[in-house]
C-alpha cells in the first residue's frame, strides 16, 4: 500500500523521532535519564510503573538502561510487595470499635473477615487482574450482609480513608524510590 506524504518528508526522520518519543515514555528510559541528568522527580513514576507490572516483562534493553544495582533494588521491592500483599489478602483488619447499634460484635467481626477473604483477599492475589489496594475501601463500602453492621463497616472504610488502616505497598515503593535516588546522588 502506498502512502501519500508531503514532498521532502523524510520517513526515516519521522520514525526516529517517534522512536525517541516512545522510548522517552518507557520507565527504564526515564530511570536512565533520571540517572544521567539527576532528575530525581522521574524516579517515582518510573518505579511505580515497573513495580505495578511484572519484572519478567522487562527486556534486555530495559535491563541495560536500568543497570544491575537499581534492578536489584527493584527485585527486593517487588518481593516485599508480594509478601505484604499476601498478608493484606489473608489477614482482615480487625474491627476494634463496634458501633452501639451492633448487637452481635463477634458475628459482625467474623462476617467482615469472611467477606474480606471472599471479596478482597482473593482478588488481591488474582494472577492476571489483581485488585489494587487503593480500591479496597471502595469495595468494602458496597458490602451488604445481614450479619455485618453497616455502621461498623463504614467505620472501617473511614479508617482506611483516614490512613489509620494502611496497606504498606506505598511505603515499599517510597523506600525503593529513596534508595534509587540516594544511589543516583552518589554517582
Ligand atoms: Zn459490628
Amino acid at each position: 500500500m502506498a502512502y501519500l506524504s508531503p514532498p521532502g518528508w523524510k520517513l526515516t526522520d519521522v520514525s526516529d523521532q517517534e522512536r525517541m518519543l516512545t522510548a522517552a515514555l518507557l520507565p527504564s528510559r526515564r530511570l536512565e535519564l533520571a540517572r544521567m541528568f539527576t532528575i530525581l522527580e522521574w524516579v517515582e513514576p518510573a518505579v511505580q510503573t515497573i513495580l505495578d507490572g511484572k519484572l519478567a516483562d522487562l527486556t534486555g534493553d530495559d535491563l541495560d538502561r536500568i543497570g544491575f544495582r537499581v534492578f536489584v533494588l527493584l527485585v527486593k521491592g517487588k518481593e516485599c510487595m508480594g509478601t505484604e500483599l499476601q498478608r493484606t489478602a489473608s489477614v482482615a483488619p480487625k474491627i476494634d470499635d463496634h458501633n452501639w447499634s451492633c448487637k452481635k460484635p463477634d458475628v459482625c467481626t467474623e462476617t467482615f473477615k469472611r467477606l474480606w477473604w471472599e471479596k478482597v483477599g482473593r482478588r488481591l492475589l488474582h494472577p492476571v487482574m489483581p485488585m489494587k489496594t487503593f480500591a479496597i475501601r471502595w469495595e468494602v463500602r458496597t458490602w451488604k450482609h445481614a450479619d455485618l453492621n453497616v455502621a461498623c463497616r463504614d467505620h472501617m472504610v473511614q479508617k482506611m480513608e483516614l490512613g489509620e488502616i494502611k496497606f504498606s505497598e506505598n511505603k515499599i515503593v517510597a523506600g525503593v524510590v529513596q534508595a534509587i535516588s540516594d544511589y543516583y546522588l552518589t554517582l
